[in-house]
């Protein structure tokens, strides 16, 4: 099967073709980095990464570029009220965004550029839209004329009906019902010079609008045309609609080929989780609450379909924690059981077989909850081989390969465990204390609870060194 995937902008799975042979140029708006991340935007950059590695799997090298909105009404209000400029406001919450997705175990992608890092390509791509008159200057603000794109509304099927020509919004965020012209540039206001949040331009001093740093920053490191444009289901109106609108005025040419949209991760009445509705909820607020980085991450891209809404509650996060542990625990019991002299046909036949369904379904439009099902039910039959000691040498070779394709999706099973460095030292110095001690039993026990790990220990002049051995 080839790899189809389903385009919003024309309503069907198609077969996914890249304008330039094995390559793929592919653009995901990133975090508005007012805050920390909530485990609904994770979701999505979850699922930018699942895309990502699926195209990787399918021989494509990927050029991956992710924003991030540093600036925007709500972090202008809240440098503002914390007596800040924009750039010291943001700074922990980068910060914090790339901690969560290295927790997270996310890909580095190939850029992440920055809005206020892109001014002067942002300014150009507007001094064109008011040249070719699909922008225009009112009071000091400039405005995307609507009415001059024709096309405007195609990605999220609009009603242009109520359309008021000349309507004006000025804030990033408005519902379909408030239709109108959106602002590319607001002018300075008194204030936004001392938040470092007022830049020159031809039509006078301003900060520019959410939506055109992801036209302006995409072309800037990807070209006109992208392969794939990636977002929550949230961003599509207005923000992709007037992401096209932008670029395709400016470019004349296609902005995106394929849209993919992953859906919002519920809180437990079913409603999409936001801050106003108090369902916020951070990365951090899971791990403390005692969840494993492992098991949320699995939960966020395998428990659901990337196109169905997925409800967070603990019982689903720990679910997602016993599905980690049982495929780590089959992965040691594949590497340490010794090979029985002979092959289990069946089995080599069946496992061969749930390969290829495997990639069958992460071909389907990512469909990574089936291919995950098939291998659980195959994890089961192996087991019962491995008690009834039938597993041969290629029995084994082959187990372990599915679980190498699992695992370049998921990247759960030979993830280290999170905090295991911090334990592993603590038992050297337990152990150091009991030498000093002279409770070699203890200290012996300790080496050999490690060893069963799967960590051993060296005793170096410089100390004690550990390191993983393999079976
Ligand atoms: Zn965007």
């Amino acid at each position: 099967m080839t790899l189809r995937l389903h385009n919003t902008l024309t309503g069907n799975k198609e077969e996914f073709v890249p304008l330039e042979k094995d390559q793929v140029r592919m653009y995901t708006c990133g975090p508005t980095v007012w805050n920390y991340a909530h485990v609904g935007n994770l979701r999505a950059f979850l699922f930018y990464d699942l895309v990502r590695r699926h195209l990787q799997v399918s021989g494509y090298s990927v050029t991956h570029v992710m924003n991030l909105t540093d600036i925007d009404d709500r972090i202008l209000d809240q440098a503002m009220h914390a007596g800040m400029t924009i750039d010291e406001y943001v700074k922990p919450y980068v910060e914090a965004f790339f901690e969560d997705m290295a927790t997270l175990r996310a890909q580095r992608v190939e850029a992440y550029p920055r809005a206020t890092e892109h001014i002067p390509e942002m300014v150009d791509m507007i001094s064109t839209l008011i040249e070719n008159g699909n922008a225009y200057i009112a009071d000091g603000d400039v405005y995307f004329r609507i009415t001059s794109f024709p096309k405007y509304g195609e990605l999220s099927h609009l009603d242009r009906a109520g359309l008021k020509a000349g309507a004006r919004v000025a804030t990033d965020k408005y519902e379909k019902e408030s239709v109108s012209d959106f602002a590319l540039w607001k002018r300075s206001q008194p204030g936004d010079e001392g938040l470092g949040a007022s830049w020159d331009a031809p039509f006078g001093k301003g900060r520019p609008g959410w939506h055109i740093e992801c036209s302006a920053m995409s072309k800037r490191y990807l070209g006109e045309t992208l392969d794939i444009h990636a977002g929550g289901v949230d961003l599509m109106f207005p923000h992709h609609e007037n992401e096209i609108a932008q670029s395709e005025a400016a470019n004349h040419k296609q902005f995106a080929r394929v849209w993919l949209h992953s859906e919002h991760l519920a809180d437990a009445t079913g409603e999409k989780m936001s801050k106003s509705a108090g369902g916020f909820t951070t990365l951090r607020d899971l791990v403390a609450a005692g969840h494993d980085p492992l098991a949320i991450r699995l939960f966020l891209i395998a428990n659901a379909h990337y196109r169905s809404r997925v409800r967070l509650s603990p019982e689903a996060l720990h679910a997602a924690a016993e599905q980690v542990r049982r495929l780590r625990e089959f992965a040691d019991r594949v590497d340490r059981t010794a090979p029985a002299r002979e092959e289990h046909a069946a089995l080599a036949e069946r496992t061969a077989e749930v390969r290829v369904s495997y990639r069958d379904a992460l071909d389907d439009d990512l469909n990574l909850p089936f291919g995950l099902g098939l291998v659980f039910d195959h994890v089961r039959e192996a087991n019962a081989a491995l008690d009834a000691e039938r597993v041969g040498p290629l029995n084994k070779a082959s187990l372990r390969a599915l679980l190498g394709d699992v695992d370049a999706h998921l990247d759960v099973i030979n993830a280290e465990e999170p905090g295991l460095a911090e334990e592993v030292e603590r038992l050297i110095a337990e152990r150091e204390s009991a030498r000093k001690a002279r409770d070699f039993a203890r200290a012996d026990r300790i080496r050999e609870d490690l060893k069963a790990r799967g960590i051993a220990l060296e005793d170096s002049k410089d100390g004690v060194r550990w390191r993983r051995i393999s079976a």
